[in-house]
């Protein structure tokens, strides 16, 4: 029999959380992100669960051609584009979508022959700092692209830093859309702003924030960006990681459990044993207290992770057995709410559970 930990991938909750993301931004069309193995779901499950996705963005060639490998025939968009003159063939022949950020992509675009003419997000720096042309430089990369004959489409995108605050004093998304206006002002095509966050604040916002695509991630697979909790916006855990106690300990005042002894007891305690750890995917640097169901009734973590094991305090929970249910995060206990405990967030948790732990779909 296999260790008792396994992930369950709720597809039914993707494919309400995409309809969540696609009412909240009614007049886009929506890529669904599905970078990092689909934030640690599968590929495969993600084209099943996000089919009413008008797309599916990731950073990975590989995959995205793994992607048309499955028979997912709408658009596929690399969100960091190619990286090598050799990646813009492949994306010739399987009609990918590449974000260009750089005059090094232009200058491999100005050289290459591809077969047939390849669609393009042109990424404005609006404040991120990290890909992209200012918008002061972003005019002429747009006319320098548009001159290219192997260039089709160029879609006009930005990446916002702080979309889940409400009024950030180092960049407010205001900024980041007010850069990007000036940037765009008077060249032609299809806008593309949002992330989970832009998406989830885009009734506040309003017309504001309107483009033509949107660019949710996070909020498909029930985490959210910000602080705000996952069911405040009425998305659903896509990811329950769960396993079982496999041991039990009875200790007494001034015991201690697990490596570095960092959990002392202070009075007779019941300290279960739980078949998941670190290379599992679970965070070494969780602290005591973290949340754990155990019986579906919230427990805490007691000592430091281990590679395979981590322990629960299961003092107030005498009918708890070798053999009961525990859930690290997802139904009933928000991935967030345990990244935060944990100082992460659920974008980590869930991209970090690892090859070696089973998933099943229900
Ligand atoms: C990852 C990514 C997204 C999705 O971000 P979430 O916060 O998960 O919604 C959107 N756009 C770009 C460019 C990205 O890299």
């Amino acid at each position: 029999m296999p260790r008792p930990i396994i992930a369950t991938i709720h597809l039914d909750a993707m494919k309400q959380n995409l309809a969540l993301a696609k009412a909240c931004a009614p007049q886009a069309k929506v890529w669904g992100v599905v970078k990092a193995n689909a934030y640690g779901h599968g590929l495969e499950r993600a084209l099943r669960g996000f089919a009413a996705a008008d797309g599916l963005a990731l950073v990975e060639v590989d995959y995205a051609l793994h992607l048309r490998a499955l028979g997912w025939n709408k658009p596929i968009l690399l969100l960091e584009g190619f990286f090598d003159p050799s990646d813009i063939d492949t994306m010739a022949a399987h009609d990918l979508n590449g974000a260009v950020h750089c005059l090094e992509q232009i200058a491999m675009l100005e050289a290459a022959r591809p077969a047939r003419p390849i669609d393009l997000h042109l990424k404005m720096n609006t404040g991120m700092n990290r890909l992209g042309f200012t918008p002061q430089a972003f005019g002429a990369a747009y006319a320098r692209l548009r001159a290219i004959p192997a260039v089709g489409t160029i879609t006009l995108m930005t990446h916002f830093a702080n979309a889940d605050a409400a009024n950030h004093p180092g960049l407010p998304i205001q900024e980041q859309i007010r850069r990007f206006r000036f940037g765009a002002q008077g060249l032609d095509g299809p806008r593309s702003l949002s992330n989970s966050a832009g998406v989830l604040r885009q009734a506040e916002l309003g017309g504001d924030l309107e483009s033509d695509w949107v660019r949710p991630g996070v909020m498909l697979y029930g985490g959210t960006p910000g602080g705000n909790t996952a069911a405040a916006f009425g998305l659903q855990p896509s990811m329950t990681l769960s396993s079982a106690i496999i041991g039990i300990q009875d200790i007494g005042a001034g015991d201690a459990v697990g490596y570095g002894s960092r959990f002392l007891a202070a009075g007779p305690t019941r300290v279960g044993v739980v078949a998941c750890g670190y290379a599992d995917g679970y965070p070494r640097h969780a602290p005591d207290g973290a949340p754990v169901l155990v019986d579906g009734v919230r427990t805490t973590l007691v000592g430091r992770v281990s590679m395979d094991m981590l322990a629960v305090d299961l003092t107030a929970l005498p009918q708890a057995r070798v053999g009961s249910a525990v859930t690290l995060w997802g139904r009933g206990l928000p991935v967030d709410e345990v990244a935060q405990a944990a100082g992460t967030i659920g974008y980590e948790l869930m991209c970090a559970l690892a090859a070696r732990v089973r998933v099943r779909e229900d």
